[in-house]
């Protein structure tokens, strides 16, 4: 589906000030809230349109990208690896998020009409490998507003009441005489929400929300990989006045581990392997996720060769298959040796050196290549 001009959604002209975006935005929000339309599935698609486009005109920089290029100039879904869970909009990392700024800063409406959804949340969670392929079950714990018990919500000490503002009147707005003009400012007692406290709560000195922390569980699907995102519906902030919760995103992030390096759904890891084993063969064990195999290794194998393991990696969340394990073989120089070792290895030198294009070919015919190179 073909995706509405931003302009188009809030009703305004390009050349619209920042001011009137801010406007047309509010209105739409109010009139388009789910909370208010309970009975009109539409109500909400409308909602999310209307935010989305507003995040993007509201912001000089991607106004200007999206002027420029069109949605592909802001699109956030571009690039992003996917994730399960749905669509996310805005985070916002902190408490607070893009409906903070409009309804507590300077709205026009008095302060009883402010419902609002709660912001997103992102919580970054490490995980090991092993966790990670096979699926786990975590407790995170969140920092989270809650609605002050002691004056529930209202800012104002226990047995007071929140009161008109004065100096407004409850509009959130105040006129300034300057010479001819009048201005139209959010007033600066109430700071636009229209209400006074006079005697605030002590708890959460008139905010009506204090931090705490609740602790969630949190189900890791098998298969997930950097950057893979769970959706924990309703668990984000809570709305004001009555608005739904935002949700918590939960981002997952590998620890690095100790053999193998993840590639989507493959496995690597070094397989070192004595000088003697390399040129004799032999079997070698190695570790994969959830067991030991046994690699044979053929006589006379070089540095750099991998050994894949079918289906010994990962399987991918999304996918059918699990990965493999490709081991890459390193071949030891030793080191320490005795006397003794070392006179054996001299022989082994001696003995070759008879015919080293039978033994050493790689060598043998590198070196006939830079003899070559410098005889010309
Ligand atoms: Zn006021
Ligand atoms: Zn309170």
């Amino acid at each position: 589906m073909a995706k509405r001009d931003f302009y188009e959604i809030l009703g305004v002209n390009r050349d619209a000030s920042e001011d009137e975006i801010k406007k047309a935005y509010r209105k739409l929000a109010m009139k388009h809230h789910p909370d208010r339309n309970p009975d009109n599935p539409k109500a909400e698609e409308h909602f999310k349109e209307a935010k989305e486009a507003y995040e993007i005109l509201s912001d000089g920089q991607k106004r200007a990208a999206y002027d420029q290029y069109g949605h592909a100039g802001v699109d956030p879904q571009a690039g992003m690896g996917g994730g399960f869970g749905g669509g996310a909009g805005g985070f916002s990392d902190a408490f607070g998020g893009i409906f903070d700024e409009i309804f507590g800063g300077g709205g026009a409406r008095g302060g009883r009409s402010n419902i609002y959804r709660g912001a997103d949340l992102r919580y970054n969670l490490e995980i090991t490998l092993e966790q990670a392929a096979f699926g786990t079950e975590t407790k995170i714990r969140i920092p989270t507003m809650e609605v002050c018990e002691p004056c529930q919500g209202s800012g104002a000490k226990a047995g007071t009441q929140p009161k008109t503002c004065p100096t407004c009147q409850g509009s959130g707005q105040v006129r300034l005489q300057q010479g001819f003009f009048s201005i139209q400012q959010t007033c600066p007692k109430c700071h636009g929400t229209g209400r006074f406290i006079a005697d605030p709560c002590g708890s959460c000195h008139g905010a009506g929300r204090v931090k705490q922390h609740k602790t969630l569980a949190v189900k890791i699907p098998a298969g997930v990989d950097e950057g893979d995102r769970i959706r924990l519906s309703g668990e984000g902030e809570h709305g004001i006045n009555g608005g739904p919760s935002g949700d918590l995103y939960v981002q997952i992030h590998l620890k690095q581990h100790a053999v193998f390096q993840r590639e989507q759904n493959d496995l690597h890891c070094e397989m070192p392997i004595s000088f003697t084993t390399a040129a004799l063969g032999g079997e070698i064990e190695i570790p994969t996720l959830d067991a030991v195999a046994t690699i044979k290794i053929p006589a006379e194998t070089q540095s750099g060769k991998v050994f894949r393991l079918r289906g010994k990696g990962i399987k991918g969340v999304r996918s059918h298959a699990h990965g493999d394990l490709l081991c890459h073989v390193v071949v030891e120089t030793p080191v320490h040796l005795t006397e003794r070792q070392k006179e054996l290895l001299r022989e082994l030198e001696e003995s070759s050196r008879s015919e080293p294009g039978r033994h050493n070919p790689r060598a043998k015919s590198w070196m006939d290549k830079v003899r070559d190179f410098f005889a010309s």
